[in-house]
């Protein structure tokens, strides 16, 4: 069967477009590895596509669904956040989009897990040791010391899918767990998480004795050695409670002077001036980023402090950029696979056509 339909991606997603040039789609691919302006988007648009293909870099709104109106049928983003698409103007045109949930979980908590890691036992001053040729001797505590993760306290901001995965890892790791999340609780999955962490100490597999439970915002901050966030970016009026700078200079003044924020949800949701100070002054003993108010991170950034360098790790908006994660097209391993096939469901009326049980769709309440 040919399909005549007209897909323009906003970037080279990999080999899973091949899928839809094999199935006849007239597909056109930007093909600069930075995001095309928002004007190119709109004339694309405007000439009639049928679909989208959107990354996170794409600022998909009222304008660009004006554009699409009588023609655009679905926009396909290649993540599992959705903050740069507006969903209301997205229902009031109800036009569908999917994303790209599940196949990243595991990759992203597994490297907001590393990076808790490289943090704590200060992997990166320590490899400059060795690569400035300063490693001059071993010595019992100089020329400084890491903090041990093992039987240590983590609090998880949003026990979503991502929360749960790090959860998971965590316990792994003989850590005692601190749930915070004001809307799902899955008391299911920590029951069975506390039996595995009674099993591993019955077992002799793990010396002390574990715990996890759900705790308020303020006691999860208080209690923690770490704190690692994996909530959506809600900004104020988007829900009852938005997480649009959850971490402030007041919360972050809540968290241990030792303690450690690791955050790889979305860059807004930390007020970085304040997470800066609260470096500066050790209001906080450490922090490892992998998302930014502005991306990428500009020059200025007061996280660039070299002061504060030993103590802040700063990575590219990297948590699932692994290479199954992002490329397999096959839609139960790969958001390219996924992001594709939320595609042509939409478009191909899969499910019997019926927006609501199409399973990438995000926005079902529109139809
Ligand atoms: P999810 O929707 O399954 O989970 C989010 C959880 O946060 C939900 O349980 C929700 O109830 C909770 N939540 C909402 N408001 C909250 C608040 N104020 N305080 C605490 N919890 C709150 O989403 P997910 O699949 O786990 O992904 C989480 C986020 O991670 C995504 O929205 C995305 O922004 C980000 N992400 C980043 C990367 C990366 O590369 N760094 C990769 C994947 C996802």
């Amino acid at each position: 069967m040919a399909n005549k339909f007209r897909v323009f991606a906003t970037c080279d997603i990999g080999p899973s477009l091949n899928i839809l040039r094999e199935r006849g789609y007239q597909l056109e691919v930007y093909p600069d590895p930075k995001a095309p302006p928002k004007s190119l988007i709109l004339e694309k648009v405007r000439s009639g596509m049928d679909g989208l293909i959107t990354t996170l870099r794409d600022q998909i709104d009222a304008e660009v669904f004006e554009a699409g109106k009588g023609s655009l049928k679905v926009v396909a983003q290649l993540a599992v956040g959705f903050d740069n698409i507006n969903r209301d103007d997205a229902n009031k045109h109800k036009v569908p989009f999917t994303h790209t949930a599940d196949v990243l979980t595991e990759a992203t908590a597994e490297f907001a897990f590393f990076m808790l890691g490289t943090l704590a036992r200060k992997m990166w001053p320590a490899e400059h040791l060795t690569r400035d040729n300063q490693w001059g001797f071993w010595h019992p505590y100089l020329p400084f010391l890491g903090d041990e993760v093992t039987g240590k306290t983590i609090a998880i901001i949003g026990t979503g899918r991502i929360g749960l995965a790090m959860i998971k890892k965590c316990a792994g790791f003989d850590m005692n767990i601190l749930c915070y999340d004001p809307a799902y609780q899955n008391l299911e999955y920590i029951t069975a998480v506390q039996e595995v962490m009674d099993l591993r100490h019955a077992r002799g597999m793990q010396k002390e004795k574990t715990s996890i439970k759900y705790v308020s915002f303020a006691e999860s901050l208080k209690l923690a050695d770490f704190v690692s966030v994996h909530v959506p970016l809600l900004r104020e009026g988007e829900s009852d409670t938005p997480t649009f700078h959850l971490f402030n200079e007041r919360t972050l003044r809540m968290m241990k002077p030792t303690a450690f924020l690791v955050n790889t949800s979305r860059g807004p949701v930390v007020d970085e001036s304040a997470l800066a100070r609260a470096l500066k002054e050790n209001g906080i003993a450490g922090a490892a980023l992998d998302v930014y108010e502005k991306e990428p991170l500009p020059a200025d950034s007061p996280l660039r402090d070299p002061a504060i360098a030993d103590r802040c790790r700063l990575m590219p908006h990297f948590a699932s950029a692994a290479k199954i994660t992002r490329l397999s097209p096959d839609p139960n391993k790969g958001m390219a696979g996924r992001c594709v096939q939320g595609l042509i469901d939409v478009l191909e009326k899969n499910y019997g056509g019926d927006v609501k049980k199409m399973p990438y769709v995000v926005n079902k309440e529109a139809f």
